[in-house]
């Protein structure tokens, strides 16, 4: 009889720890166990502004997806799922089209920007959820480092040295408080720019910055940011982005040349595609994490509406701790479904949440207990590396923060992501959707 197979879609927290879990949980040649992902390594997100600010190396914040031992890797993109017949629809790099089917399907696909009705926006800002992005941005600000140090004292000048982030979750706040110490300390290479030159705007719709975390930590945060000089724009919108302004709701305009973009994400478009119940913008699944009506469907992280037992009438927020976990429980439950174990709903137990402001600078409630400065920095590395998967991941990154520590960070600006492939949102697709002109090759036998 052949062995019941397995379909993985996405190799996020929520996909890699199903993966893990199932190559754990699962005798040898029980499943056949398949994952579909765009890249071949799983991406430790909560790191990217620390890429981005030069003092992780891009390459250490990525897991190899081959240390899947028992598990085949198929990359490309899921394009559709057809629930009926069972099979997915799977591009490949080099434009070609594949079925694949399944006995037991996972969803981990994550989430995507959420691109607001902002005029301008799609042409003129920046996302930040790849290490293309993070990469990216790093050069980008150095690059209008260089321009600003060639000009004379002036409007262009000032438009070059002004960056604005808009969203002040955990995305933004980190990355312009990274990227903050970032920029003072590559001024150094330019001497014809001062501090007063550099202005980081970080504009917000809600009354504050972290305000997930409690209020303490929220408020340290709020705290660091403007000690360093960052102007934080509370209770404030982006109206609309030209090429050089950000127009915002106070009524203020602010020449700039480089806007982020991190104010919120939604589901992955594959789960919209699907025409089953969403709750906004995720696929809707019970608390044993299947989808209703369909019990051999299974559904995580950013991409789904998990009910959140601890607060009913809730679902679980969109973070990397819940993904990881509810890989863990949808491993257990896709197992059981194949007759080894016993199914649970997922139910989570809050470790606490981290946040990295860069230098001495954190805010951390480990175990719901605040603590910030130093101390909160310590947890914050200790949950990195307990938290990144693979012991080569972590001696590289532990190894990248003691020589930044030792040797300074590295402002050196890489020139490996062209404009063109930058712009919002089509970094998150970077090598999966074929230019226009590009003919596909030939389909592939089903598999
Ligand atoms: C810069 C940044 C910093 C963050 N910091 C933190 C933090 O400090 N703490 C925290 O808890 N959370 C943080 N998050 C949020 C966290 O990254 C997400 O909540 C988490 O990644 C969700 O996990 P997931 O598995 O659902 O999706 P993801 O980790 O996004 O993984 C989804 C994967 O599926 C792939 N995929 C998508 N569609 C398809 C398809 N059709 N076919 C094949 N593959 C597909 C994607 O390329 C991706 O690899 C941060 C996010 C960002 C962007």
């Amino acid at each position: 009889m052949p062995k019941p197979r397995i379909v993985v879609v996405g190799a996020g927290f929520g996909g890699y720890h199903s993966l893990r879990g199932l190559e754990r949980l699962l005798p040898p040649g029980a499943a056949e166990l398949v994952l579909v992902s765009r890249t071949d390594y799983h991406l430790y997100t909560p790191l990217l502004p620390q890429v981005a600010a030069g003092t992780v190396n891009p390459a250490d914040v990525a897991v190899p997806l081959r240390s899947l031992r028992r598990t085949r890797l198929w990359t490309g993109q899921v394009t559709g799922a057809d629930l009926g017949s069972r099979t997915v629809t799977v591009r490949h790099h080099d434009g070609g089209q594949s079925t694949l089917s399944w006995d037991r399907l996972v969803l981990a696909p994550g989430s995507v920007t959420r691109i607001r009705d902002v005029p301008g926006l799609r042409e003129y800002a920046h996302g930040f959820k790849t290490v293309i992005e993070a990469v990216y941005l790093r050069d980008r600000v150095l690059a209008q480092l260089e321009r600003a140090d060639g000009l004379p004292d002036g409007p262009e000048r000032q438009a070059c040295t002004t960056f604005v982030v808009v969203g002040a979750g955990l995305a933004g706040t980190e990355y312009v408080a990274q990227m903050r110490l970032f920029v003072a300390s590559a001024l150094r290479a330019y001497p014809r720019l001062r501090a007063e030159h550099i202005r980081w705007i970080l504009v917000e719709h809600g009354h504050g910055v972290l305000e997930h975390l409690p209020p303490r930590l929220s408020h340290h945060a709020l705290a660091v940011l403007r000690s360093r000089g960052v102007e934080v724009r509370l209770s404030t919108l982006v109206d609309r982005l030209t090429p050089d302004t950000a127009h915002l709701s106070d009524g203020t305009t602010v020449p700039c040349r480089l806007l982020v973009w991190t104010a919120g994400v939604t589901g992955s478009p594959l789960v919209e595609d699907l025409g089953l119940p969403l709750d906004r913008g995720r696929l809707t699944v019970g608390a044993d994490l299947a989808v209703p009506g369909h019990p051999d469907v299974f559904a995580l992280g950013d991409a789904a509406a998990v009910p959140d037992l601890g607060r009913p009438g809730s679902v679980c927020p969109q973070t990397a701790q819940h993904a990881m976990r509810q890989g863990r429980a949808a491993a257990r439950n896709v197992a059981a479904s194949l007759g080894h174990g016993r199914a649970r709903p997922y139910r989570h137990r809050d470790l606490g949440t981290v946040a990295d402001l860069g230098g001495a600078q954190a805010a951390a409630a480990p175990l719901g207990l605040p603590v910030t400065g130093p101390p909160a920095k310590a947890v914050t590395g200790g949950y990195h590396l307990y938290a990144l998967p693979g012991a080569g991941n972590r001696l590289r990154v532990a190894t990248d923060w003691a020589l930044n520590a030792l040797l300074g960070r590295n402002t050196v600006s890489l020139g490996l992501v062209p404009d063109a492939a930058a712009g919002l949102v089509r970094a998150e697709q970077l090598g999966i959707d074929p230019p226009p002109e590009h003919s596909p090759a030939p389909s592939r036998p089903p598999a």
